[in-house]
């Protein structure tokens, strides 16, 4: 319902959900039973008072509903398209009993975008304290937790490695599901609070650790940017690519309009991508976009897939092929990928989270012919600059450990998002910034 028809949606990276109207939007919030102890709300890890906008909605007051959001969420627009509600608020919704769910996250897309159409107005600010934070990464942890600080009064660096700011938002999620313009309407209307934003700034590299000694407190939102592989042979042949390579390619490079871009990609014809992700899902509905048969292959069952039901029912409408219980072991070819052979998989014991766990079946082998391998099976914490910092507590992973209010090990230096949780969701990761941008105001005003 609202989608672009698949035929028009193959031929270019434009949104593929086409949102509520005016008219269904009053009709979908009119369902709500504005309960007395609303479930949705304890189900939003920012805590926004669903009931309250979905009433001004109902009441056609489209810009009193969004700025009722924006008193706690600072990027609604992007929270509405991208946001797993069906497992947060909309899961937690008392109507869900007996019907659908209201649409929690359509109806703030819609306020959001009735807002950004009559113009954002820039958030208050207090009076500055003196204070300076650096902020480091600019993904939706790192803007929201420039943003609150910025509110504050505090003054805030934001440094960025890439060109362009908005992590993942920007280089990892396709425009077809999160556009551009969206991303850019959100985050600008933050740096509109005074927030300097330093891009191609490699903090561990470019900018060393010890430079940002002269601030008062520091905030790591560096992501889960490094990508995992499969350690399988063929892994170096040309035309293999990690899920975050290949989408920055395309999302921040513009590959797909090579050679007017001078970003390229492989050539491709037939294109496999392995894992069942949100990020798997990205990858192969963007190569099919550009042109390619895509197959994807995840070593577990359909009902197993991680990624949101929407994108896997986008993905098969789009014309991805699915191989379920396989995995590769091999990726074929002299210079370039020529094929993937892989292994068929059977589901034995539960693993601790209640997943089957996957067992290959001896001898069971097939191949299938491609050009492009892509690989999505999932990505770690951003080492670079983390690995520099004396004595900062990690967890397994790389991951940063702090406690509930963003503290680290370190008492001048706070994080949140991916770099804290490992791979992980938007909401999250702005729900922890605010938690980290509370304590750092507190300690700031504590000085
Ligand atoms: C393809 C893809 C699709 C996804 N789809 C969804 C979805 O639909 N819904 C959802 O909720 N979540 C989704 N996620 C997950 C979600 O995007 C992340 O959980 C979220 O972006 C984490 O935010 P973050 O700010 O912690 O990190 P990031 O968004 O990764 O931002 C970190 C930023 O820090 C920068 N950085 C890193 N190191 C340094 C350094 N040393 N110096 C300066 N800058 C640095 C990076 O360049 C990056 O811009 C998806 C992830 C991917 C990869």
């Amino acid at each position: 319902m609202g989608d672009r028809s698949v035929g028009d949606r193959l031929k270019d990276f434009e949104e593929v959900d086409c949102g509520l109207t005016p008219q269904e939007a009053i009709e979908e919030a009119g369902r709500c039973l504005q309960c007395k102890k609303p479930g949705c709300v304890d189900g939003c890890p920012v805590n926004i008072d669903i009931p309250a906008f979905i009433a001004l909605i109902a009441q056609g007051k489209f810009l009193e509903a969004a700025a009722s959001i924006r008193q706690q969420n600072l990027l609604p627009a992007i929270c509405g398209r991208v946001c797993p509600q069906e497992t947060q608020c909309e899961a937690l919704c008392i109507l869900g009993k007996k019907e659908a769910p209201i649409r929690i996250g359509q109806l703030e897309r819609f306020a959001a975008d009735q807002e950004r159409a009559k113009g954002l107005t820039i958030p208050a600010r207090k009076a500055l304290t003196g204070k300076r934070v650096a902020v480091i990464g600019s993904g939706p942890a790192g803007i929201v937790a420039a943003g609150e600080l910025a509110k504050c009064g505090h003054s805030v660096v934001m440094y960025e490695s890439l060109h362009a700011p908005g992590g993942v938002l920007t280089y990892g999620i396709p425009s077809f599901r999160l556009p551009k313009d969206v991303v850019k309407a959100e985050i600008d209307l933050i740096l509109a609070m005074g927030v300097d934003l330093r891009l191609n700034h490699l903090v561990g590299r470019t900018v060393s650790y010890e430079e940002l000694d002269s601030f008062d407190a520091i905030f790591l939102g560096t992501g889960a940017g490094l990508p995992y592989f499969m350690g399988i042979p063929g892994e170096n042949l040309s035309g293999v690519y990690s899920a975050n390579e290949f989408l920055t390619r395309v999302n921040l490079m513009h590959a797909e309009r090579f050679p007017e871009y001078d970003t390229p990609v492989a050539r491709m014809n037939r294109v496999v991508v392995v894992g069942g992700g949100n990020v798997a899902m990205d990858a192969a509905r963007t190569a099919r976009r550009m042109g390619a048969e895509v197959t994807l292959v995840y070593r577990r069952r359909e009902e197993d897939l991680p990624a949101r039901a929407a994108e896997v029912f986008h993905a098969k409408e789009e014309g991805v092929m699915f191989i379920t219980c396989a995995n590769p072991v091999r990726i074929l070819g002299d210079q370039s990928v020529s094929g993937i052979e892989c292994i068929r998989m059977q589901m034995c014991n539960l693993d601790e989270s209640g997943r089957p766990i996957p067992e290959p079946i001896d001898n069971d082998t097939f191949t299938l012919a491609c050009d492009v391998v892509i690989q999505a099976i999932g990505q770690g914490p951003n080492p670079v600059l983390v690995s520099q910092i004396p004595g900062i507590e990690k967890g397994r992973a790389g991951n940063v450990v702090t406690g509930e209010d963003g503290r680290t090990s370190h008492p001048k230096i706070f994080a949140a998002g991916d770099v804290t949780t490992g791979a992980a969701t938007v909401i999250m990761a702005m729900g922890g910034a605010k938690q980290a941008a509370r304590s750092i105001n507190r300690m700031l005003a504590s000085q």
